[in-house]
């Protein structure tokens, strides 16, 4: 047995809305972002059996990489404070401040910034600053790993019904790959639908074949990016304004912004066979929202 688990509160939710009503739908999300404060949503799934191998190995002191407001960097810095690790994070770019990075320094995290060239190859740059230290642990940028994907996979086995659409953000595609492999594995008949949240989306389709355990078919919606990674339009910010104020769910405009975003406007355009179930899954990081306040006139 390990230390390392937290118990797991993600409810699932109905999602009221008139189009969902006028389309015959029953749309659902399981709020992730419930399972911790701060290691939330996904992250927590990601690290999970990530942090177990680092135990396992007697590993203390975790090194992983992000941007400046990434956050895996802020879940892995909460988790080494709740597991006893030490954490290191190396940051893309010169030396900033935000509430991310204040954050993780919060939670004992030590900042490295590396600038973008040095930044492009994690393995180099781990062994120049932790080459000689027998208890450094590398954790990739956004924590992409077979643990990460295992771990996601787990989500699966909680949900209390079948439905017929599963959403999710795609960063890594480490979470997508994970619910795939999961839904293979409970023999669903679920289709995953990934929605990508980079321009160009569809190289997304090789990070997630990556860690399918077999191969299979999903749909790729690569065209709610709103002009790419952290870009947001007055449309996305609108829409992200009302649904929080009519749901009393937070979201963001990085992540799941883009993914109800796109949920809808599918509902919209009749992509959906009416009596449809779906499950938009709340993969956390609404501590993004404090980057981007300024994008809000409320
Ligand atoms: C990191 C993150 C994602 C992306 O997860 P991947 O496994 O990298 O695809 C999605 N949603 C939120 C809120 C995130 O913080």
């Amino acid at each position: 047995m390990t230390d390392i688990q937290l118990q797991i509160f993600s409810p699932v939710h109905q999602i009221q809305h008139p189009l969902f009503d006028e389309t015959g739908l029953k749309v659902f999300i399981k709020r992730d972002d419930l399972i911790h404060p701060i290691i939330s949503g996904n992250k927590w799934r990601k690290l999970k059996y990530v942090l177990i191998k680092a135990r396992t190995e007697g590993k203390n002191h975790l090194v992983t990489f992000g941007g400046a407001y990434s956050n895996h960097l802020l879940a892995t810095a909460a988790a080494a404070a709740k597991f006893g690790f030490k954490s290191t994070g190396i940051v893309r770019g010169e030396e900033v401040s935000n509430d991310t990075l204040f954050l993780c320094k919060l939670h004992g995290m030590q900042l490295i910034f590396a600038d973008r060239e040095s930044y492009r190859d994690k393995q180099p740059l781990f062994q120049k600053h932790f080459g000689n230290d027998d208890d450094a642990f590398f954790i990739d940028e956004g924590g992409a790993s077979t643990e990460a994907a295992q771990g996601c996979s787990e989500l699966v086995t909680e949900l209390p019904q079948t439905y017929h659409h599963i959403f999710c953000a795609c960063g890594t595609g480490t979470t997508a790959a994970g619910i795939i492999n999961g839904i293979n594995t409970a023999k669903l008949s679920t289709t995953f639908n990934a929605i990508p949240v980079f321009k160009n989306g569809d190289f997304i389709r090789d990070e997630i074949d990556k860690y399918l355990l077999s191969p299979t078919e999903y749909q790729l919606h690569t065209n709610y990016h709103f002009g790419g990674y952290g870009k947001t339009t007055p449309e996305l910010i609108s829409f992200i304004k009302t649904f929080v104020a009519e749901t009393g769910i937070l979201i963001e405009p990085v992540y799941t912004g883009k993914m109800l975003y796109a949920i809808l406007d599918l509902a919209r355009k009749g992509h959906f066979a009416t009596g449809s179930n779906i499950l938009a899954i709340h993969s956390g990081g609404i501590w993004g929202l404090l980057g981007m306040k300024d994008k809000f006139t409320l």
